[in-house]
């Protein structure tokens, strides 16, 4: 392969739109990439849209990227990312790597990537962190699951500015993530049931963060999601209630057979599930506090 790489993405939802837009710049104004970097989605009107907005080129076709060095994808679950592989993987040429940015299952993973493999593709996943704005800004953390050199590393750092962090073998990188997801999930539901407790008692929201956030009991959730999502009545984080909930169950259904029902995982799975069957799979993840909320009868 030469030095500059040709680089194909796929799924421009609230994270892929950003990072394969950072691809694009950087292709403009570097040299790892060569431009353009060719975008794929479902919806077609919406690679046509990032094609005019950051000189991307649209493939209206998944053939149309069977030429390229790196293939990288975004999508909801590694149920479509399966479907993706297996349509156009057969046109892919060998040598090719294959970077799953989804927040994917880690077994299914492993078979994927012996499937590409046997095609001569490498395939690693790369899930990520830092939410759509990091996503538009580049400061993501990437966890990489495998066997990756400096053929695809250097492409990941343009995107995943803040962190690159070797996880393990192919599969780690979304094992880590799913439990990245459930901390997450946890502390957010913790802090807005420490939150309702309080207010109840008489404590405004406001003012218990203020003491919480310069004390030990604070998190990113109580110093970022509850003030500025929940708080604020925006919830407009940008995360998906139905994907959080799909990570959370990666967590504990490939990775949790150690859990029981009285672990605190298993909870933080019942509690979101309410609240997905509650607002439904597109809602903000945020609002899993407005579900806390209504339970209790308060509001924060
Ligand atoms: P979105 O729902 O915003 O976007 C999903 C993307 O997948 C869209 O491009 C959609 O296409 C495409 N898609 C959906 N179904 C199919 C299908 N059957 N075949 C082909 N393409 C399909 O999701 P996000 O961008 O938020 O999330 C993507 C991944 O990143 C998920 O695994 C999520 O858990 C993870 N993630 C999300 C974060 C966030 O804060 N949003 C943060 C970190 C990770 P179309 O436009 O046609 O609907």
């Amino acid at each position: 392969m030469s030095e500059r790489k040709t680089v194909a993405f796929i799924g421009l939802g609230a994270m892929g739109r950003g990072i394969a837009a950072n691809l694009a710049t950087a292709a403009a104004t570097g040299d790892k990439i060569t431009p353009p970097v060719l975008v794929w989605n479902r919806t077609v009107s919406k690679s046509e849209q990032h094609a005019a907005a950051f000189g991307t080129r649209c493939a209206r076709t998944l053939s149309e990227l069977s030429h390229v060095d790196l293939i990288i994808s975004c999508l909801p679950t590694s149920v479509e990312v399966a479907a993706v592989v297996e349509d156009l993987a057969p046109e892919l040429k060998s040598g090719s790597i294959w970077i799953d940015c989804t927040s994917g299952e880690p077994e299914a993973t492993k078979e994927l990537a012996r499937k590409l493999a046997t095609n001569g593709i490498t395939m690693v996943d790369c899930p990520v962190s830092g939410g759509p704005a990091g996503a538009k800004s580049g400061q993501l953390t990437a966890m990489i699951g495998g066997d990756i050199d400096n053929r695809a590393k250097p492409i990941i750092a343009l995107f995943a500015k803040k962190k690159v962090v070797d996880c393990g073998p192919v599969g780690a990188g979304h094992a880590v993530k799913a439990m990245n997801n459930c901390l997450n999930a946890a502390h957010l539901i913790i802090g807005g049931e420490a939150l309702i407790a309080l207010k109840r008692w008489g404590v405004s929201p406001e003012v218990a963060l203020c003491a919480i956030n310069a004390s030990s009991g604070r998190s990113l959730q109580t110093e970022e999601r509850l003030p500025k999502e929940v708080l604020s009545r925006e919830f407009d984080y940008g995360f998906k209630l139905g994907l959080m909930y799909k990570d959370v169950c990666i967590a504990i259904e490939s990775l949790g057979s150690s859990f029981d029902e009285n672990s605190l995982l298993p909870l933080v799975k019942k509690m979101l599930q309410a609240s997905v069957d509650e607002q439904g799979f597109d809602a903000d993840y945020t609002r899993v506090v407005e579900t806390l909320e209504r339970k209790a009868g308060v509001q924060l």
